[in-house]
């Protein structure tokens, strides 16, 4: 491909809404152009890298023995109705209707079009297990669409959904996809880690994340160095020690004016935060529940919803804080006694974090405004129903597997494996006959892949101050030969004699004829990533040949080689490469 013939536009200026390098990176190399918050045209460039990576996904599922399909975007509500989706997923689902007013919904998954349609084929055990996926575009009305490619509104997704006669079953299916997956970051030139995620209300472990590690990640992982344990901080877990606290004395009142929060009133009080108790009062599913936690720490609520059973859970208005405690946030607490305005109410539920467990000497909000409890010991004082792990992990939490200290890294999910179990397959009564001609209930699961997120994941991974650093295999080009005299007839045909000898050999290359100056020509090459480059030019020629380097080696690795051996020197150069 010559430069002069194709669609590319470099940027010296980062553009104005981008946060992150990877963001900034594919508008200035012009991979992409924004076209609103959240929508990109995909630029050639872009557009053959984006290829690349559905190619791989594409050969590892089809390896994992996945077949490929593809369903509608435009999905008709009523599938959406049969799941309950329609309700449960709120704005965040584009909705739209046809002329005769049938409501639809722009995808942004698909367990409902694909359980519908295996429903209607497979009838016996003979057709299971079963596997089917699509890469399609998939539609999110994100909150905020941000970071390019990573939150977009639309989004290349691969999802796949298997199906089977058990849960048993299940996890066999599950562990392809699993393997298939880490086979598809491998191969993209990715490091990324399965972290345990939360499973909802399957259970058990069955849910991976795969993240790539990267300072831009919105999403917090807990990681164990001891035994490799990895989760995502919506689940994951930490040992904690038995505590003992010694016993304190009687309870006493103190005016804590103004200070709302506990950094406030451990300030005034001139005491650290974990000596507090934080408590808040929680609605879950519209009942009141108060939640205490160590004052230093923060409460997990997809635990919370879990611990409780619970289908929502969210912190309670300011009304029902002042009337089940008589107080405003900042001054409640577990400890309803004398001091209180109000005596327990008998139907506030207080649970608390397991690290409470046998707490003493602890200070707590006194459900009085602007007053707090000191020298409280919580099973003297409070009434707490239950204890269990409510909180989120943080850096130097000690692993609940091996007891070594966890770290808190960030990542990008670039995929996502779920065990569903029947939540579908039950809705959309999705029944195979077993053996003995009896009707039983198919087990699923599903299986994301982010396309689009996984090749800007790839740039933020790979980059350095210049620019994008491709891994070989999903490069919009392997090679770049930056023709530096075009006009001359005799080094133009190396150039283009090389082109042929190296397209000859599958490797996509495009040639740099631009009438630009080198010093152009090489900024850009850099910016865009090419991981290998070749300089052809009249000076070079005249010295003995052409010079390949690699974008990821400094110019001292630079090799003069040969014209005739420039191919074999390029390929070697890759060789190296993922
Ligand atoms: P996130 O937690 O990042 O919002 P999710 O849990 O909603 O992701 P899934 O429903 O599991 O995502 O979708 C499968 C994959 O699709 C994700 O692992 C991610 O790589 C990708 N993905 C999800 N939302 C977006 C988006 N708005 N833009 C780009 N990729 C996305
Ligand atoms: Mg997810």
């Amino acid at each position: 491909m010559k430069w002069t013939k194709s669609l590319i536009q470099t940027l010296r200026e980062d553009p104005g809404d981008a946060e992150i390098d990877s963001h900034k990176l594919m508008v200035r190399a012009g991979l992409m152009k924004k076209v609103a918050g959240g929508l990109y045209t995909y630029l050639p460039l872009g557009m053959r890298s984006l290829n690349k990576v559905q190619k791989i996904v594409r050969e590892e599922m089809d390896r994992a023995g996945a077949q490929e399909i593809v369903m509608p975007i435009l999905q008709p509500a009523e599938l959406w109705k049969t799941s309950g989706r329609w309700e449960s997923m709120g704005p965040g689902m584009f909705r739209l209707k046809d002329r005769a007013s049938h409501d639809y919904a722009l995808s942004p998954t698909a367990e409902e079009m694909v359980t519908d349609v295996v429903k209607s084929i497979v009838s016996s055990y003979r057709q299971l297990p079963l596997t089917v996926y699509q890469i399609q575009w998939k539609f999110r009305d994100e909150i905020r669409p941000r970071f390019g490619l990573m939150r977009s509104k639309e989004f290349l997704m691969k999802d796949a959904y298997s199906f089977d006669t058990s849960l048993e079953a299940a996890d066999a299916s599950y562990m392809a996809m699993f393997n298939a997956y880490k086979k598809v970051f491998e191969r993209c030139g990715l490091k990324a880690y399965p972290v345990e995620a939360d499973t909802g209300d399957i259970g058990g472990k069955f849910s991976h994340e795969f993240h790539v590690l990267a300072e831009a990640g919105e999403d917090g992982i807990a990681f164990c160095d001891g035994c490799g344990y990895a989760a995502n901080l919506e689940k994951a877990e930490r040992k904690v020690a038995p505590r003992n606290d010694a016993a304190c004395g009687e309870m006493e009142v103190i005016s804590t004016p103004g200070a709302k929060t506990i950094e406030q009133v451990s300030k005034f009080m001139g005491v650290p935060g974990s000596a507090f108790v934080k408590s808040l009062v929680y609605s879950v599913d519209g009942t009141p529940v108060m939640v205490c936690v160590p004052g230093d720490r923060d409460v997990n609520e997809v635990k919370l919803k879990h611990v409780l059973g619970a289908k929502k859970v969210e912190l309670a208005d300011y009304e029902t804080v002042l009337k089940v405690t008589g107080a405003q946030p900042g001054s409640v607490g577990p400890v309803f006694a004398a001091n209180s305005q109000l005596p327990t109410p008998d139907s506030l539920r207080i649970i608390a974090d397991q690290e409470l467990k046998g707490a003493k000497g602890c200070i707590v909000g006194a459900n009085k405004d602007d007053h707090h409890i000191k020298n409280v010991d919580l099973e003297r004082d409070a009434k707490i129903a239950d204890y269990a792990d409510l909180v989120i992990v943080r850096d130097g939490d000690i692993c609940a597997k091996c007891g070594k200290p966890m770290a808190i890294k960030r990542g990008i999910e670039v995929g996502h494996v779920f065990k569903l179990g029947t939540k579908y397959t039950d809705a959309f009564k999705a029944v195979y006959k077993n053996d003995q001609l009896a009707e039983q209930v198919m087990v699923m699961g599903c299986y994301g892949i982010g396309v689009s997120r996984t090749m800007q994941a790839v740039i933020e991974q790979s980059h350095d101050k210049d620019g994008i650093v491709w891994p070989a295999s999903v490069a919009p080009y392997q090679v770049c030969i930056s023709l530096l005299d075009p006009d001359k007839e005799d080094v133009a045909k190396v150039a283009f004699d090389l082109e042929a000898a190296l397209e000859a050999e599958d490797i996509d290359v495009i040639v740099d004829d631009r009438a630009e100056r080198p010093g152009v020509k090489f900024k850009d090459a850099d910016l865009i990533g090419f991981p290998v480059r070749v300089v052809v030019g009249g000076k070079g020629l005249a010295n003995g040949g052409v010079e390949v380097k690699r974008r990821a080696d400094d110019k001292s690795k630079m090799k003069l080689v040969p014209v005739a051996e420039a191919t074999a020197a390029i390929r070697e150069a890759l060789g190296g490469l993922a």
